[in-house]
């Protein structure tokens, strides 16, 4: 339950004076959340100084100046292009304001003769007058402690004013109440935080720009609050996943050693070392979760087939899922033929299969006579029964949130779980989206990988590359080329690779072929098949080709416009070409106009081959949404802390979380007790689900 304290924050916005239906909507779709806290996280982005005032007389013109006047006069124009003239005054002198756009009525409502008024706006001098034009604040004289002074300015929309957003903001702030301390109160001094509610007033009342600064103490303290709420979070979701009894799955090896003994290779020290904390899990009385990385070509299925054999050797089943039909036919291509040579019996599952043959190896798959089941999510759907399911591989699929894995978990008896992922995730997201799993990196490509060499060049050279591709064509390599990612229109690629394929026929013939995503599975896998057998030699695809595929004649790649993609995928793309028999060739073809940093990402490109590397730098050239798709960045979530400027604050809130868990993992002391609060107040109420289950 919410501790009380709280539940002001967690009322509706239209409680407040001042919000209508219409303004709800506004308001609560501008603050993100249709609660009095979302106002809370509303933040000013900028400060304008009205604490200028003098008598009338003495105006310096040119400043925004804010006063007390009477309303003497009302002058209406005499043409339509004059303004609406009000004179107003003080001891001292006149000052007119003026109206180029208004309502004649509502004005003599709002400014009536002979009544005292604040006014508050930038003077100027005309006709030998003091005027403002349109004055930002007309308002009656009690609204001067609020007018006077220092304004914030909130990120506004259309309908709403920074008025109202000032009013609304102080209406939310008045219902906070003074919070227990969550925060150590050692690491408080060394940073010269404030208590939560004081640094949330100072934000909203900045007093000099200096004060809206993401690293000012008050903005630190509340992206500090924000992310330890998200780290503790989720270190009490691993602790008591950790706490969860599991599957034991303990092994001699000896499907291991009958797999590496058919292997034409050996397994590199990376893949050793994961393969033996994924052994520690199964061999656990825990549930195992695990977040694997590796760089494209690390040689990730191998050691999935590995951790597979274990559950098998123990008269478990086991099941790998891919993200797509390709993918999960290309594995069943790989691994079947591994598990058929040691005597293990795997079969492929997906949504294409159907009917008479579905339903064998369904029943299979009940019966346990299938030990290791291979597909898509299609894996997953209700007429997918197995007889005991004890290990699961969730292969390139990154974009697997924390409800995800917990339903998977659901479908199979306390299986132990890998994530596998070729996408180089930086620290920083995997802490805010998956601090819940344990995390290993096979950080070591095998031996004989080849360099790939990257070359940037406009769009406009096409024809000569096309002239050096016929060549390199002639004398028997392979290719891939790769058409622009369009805006977010999936016809509009479409129509672009379409036409790229028709310009290439002219010069390649019957030797290049298309594929995309609109394409039936059957004709999808029939030019794949022609491009590995060298039937098509010059391969012309959308994105589609981007993870796992793996065709080791291909040694070139031309990528068109590459400009529009993001480092993550051009790496990934350019992964292709990595694994072939010979060095491979990348050409990254740009168009105009070509921003600062698009450019700097292209140059990255021909600089590094480190996914690792490059996916930092995507990330602090395009921000986290690049990588892990714009909604699940894990970056978007927050609201106060921005990991351009707290990055530091993130991986101390990391161990701040740790050791918290270590020493009272019930939350039961009295900064547990605080610590609560905090949980509630980021509304990461889902940590007590796991407290329960
Ligand atoms: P990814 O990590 O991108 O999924 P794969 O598992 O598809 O990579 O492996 C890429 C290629 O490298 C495959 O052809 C695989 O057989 C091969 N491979 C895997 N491990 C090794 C190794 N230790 N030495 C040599 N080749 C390897
Ligand atoms: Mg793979």
């Amino acid at each position: 339950m919410r501790p009380e304290i709280l539940n002001p924050l967690f009322c509706s916005i239209d409680a407040l004076k001042g919000v209508g239906s219409r303004y709800f909507k506004l308001v609560s779709n501008l603050v993100g959340g249709q609660k009095i806290v979302n106002l809370l996280w509303h933040l000013p982005y900028n400060v304008i100084d009205r604490s200028y005032s003098c008598p009338i007389n003495k105006i310096e013109t040119g400043k925004i100046w804010t006063g007390i006047v009477t309303i003497s006069e009302h002058l209406e124009p005499k043409t339509k292009k004059q303004p609406y003239r009000i004179v107003c005054e003080d001891e001292t002198g006149e000052i007119i304001l003026n109206f180029f756009k208004y309502y004649k009525d509502s004005l003599k409502k709002q400014l009536p003769v002979g009544t005292k008024k604040i006014i508050s706006g930038k003077t100027e001098w005309f006709n030998g007058q003091i005027q403002i034009s349109h004055p930002d604040y007309v308002a009656d004289v009690s609204m001067e402690n609020l007018i006077k002074g220092i304004e914030p300015v909130y990120p506004l929309t259309a309908g709403i004013t920074n008025k109202m957003m000032r009013m609304l903001v102080n209406q939310s702030l008045s219902k906070v109440s003074v919070l227990p301390e969550w925060l150590d109160e050692h690491f408080i001094k060394q940073n010269n935080f404030l208590p939560f509610k004081e640094s949330l007033v100072k934000a909203h009342f900045p007093q000099t720009s200096q004060d809206l600064s993401p690293l000012s103490p008050q903005r630190q303290r509340l992206a500090y609050d924000e992310l330890l709420a998200n780290q503790l979070t989720l270190a009490i979701a691993r602790h008591y996943h950790k706490k969860k009894e599991g599957r034991i799955i303990k092994t001699q090896g000896i499907l291991r050693q009958k797999l590496e003994s058919i292997l034409e290779f050996e397994l590199t020290a990376a893949q050793k070392k994961v393969l033996a904390d994924i052994i520690k899990d199964q061999e656990s009385k825990y549930q195992g979760l695990r977040l694997v990385q590796g760089d494209v070509g690390s040689g990730k299925t191998v050691v999935a087939m590995m951790a597979m054999l274990n559950a098998v050797e123990c008269g478990f089943q086991a099941a790998i899922m891919a993200p797509t039909e390709i993918l999960a036919k290309q594995h069943f291509e790989t691994l079947g033929d591994w598990a058929k040579k040691i005597g293990v019996k795997a079969a492929l599952l997906t949504s294409k299969i159907k009917g008479k043959k579905r339903l064998e190896i369904l029943e299979k798959l009940k019966t346990g006579e299938i030990d290791i089941l291979i597909g898509t999510h299609a894996l997953f759907t209700d007429d997918v029964t197995f007889k005991d399911l004890a290990f699961i591989v969730v292969d390139e699929q990154h974009r697997f949130g924390v409800e995800q894995r917990l339903k998977l978990s659901l479908k199979a008896n306390k299986p132990d779980i890998v994530v596998m992922t070729a996408t180089p995730i930086p620290r920083t997201l995997v802490l805010t989206r998956f601090g819940d799993m344990d995390y290993s990196k096979i950080d070591e490509l095998p031996k004989g990988r080849k360099p790939v060499k990257t070359l940037v060049m406009p769009v406009s050279k096409i024809d000569d590359v096309t002239k050096a591709l016929k060549r390199k064509i002639e004398s028997g390599a392979r290719a891939y080329w790769v058409c622009p990612l369009i805006e977010e229109s999936e016809k509009s690629d479409l129509a672009a690779a379409m036409a790229r394929f028709e310009d290439l026929k002219k010069v390649f013939g019957d030797e290049v072929g298309l594929v995309h995503g609109k394409m039936k599975e059957k004709e999808k896998d029939a030019v794949m098949k022609q491009f590995k057998t060298g039937q098509i030699k010059l391969l012309v695809s959308t994105t589609v080709i981007e993870v796992g595929v793996n065709i080791k004649e291909a040694t070139l790649m031309i990528i068109e416009r590459a400009e529009r993609f993001g480092l993550s995928q051009l790496h990934q793309l350019r992964g292709r070409i990595k694994r072939g028999f010979e060095e491979g060739v990348c050409m990254l073809l740009y168009g105009y106009p070509l921003s600062q940093s698009a450019h700097e990402r292209l140059n990255v490109m021909k600089e590094s081959e480190d996914g690792f590397y490059l996916a930092e730098k995507d990330l602090d050239l395009r921000g986290g949404g690049e990588i892990l798709g714009t909604k699940q960045s894990g970056f978007e979530e927050f609201k106060l802390a921005n990991m351009e400027f707290h990055k530091n604050l993130l991986l101390t809130a990391y161990k701040d979380a740790q050791i918290i868990l270590e020493k009272d993992p019930e939350l039961k002391s009295k900064r547990g007790g605080a610590l609560k609060v905090l949980l509630y107040l980021f509304e990461q109420d889902s940590a007590f689900l796991t407290y329960k289950s």
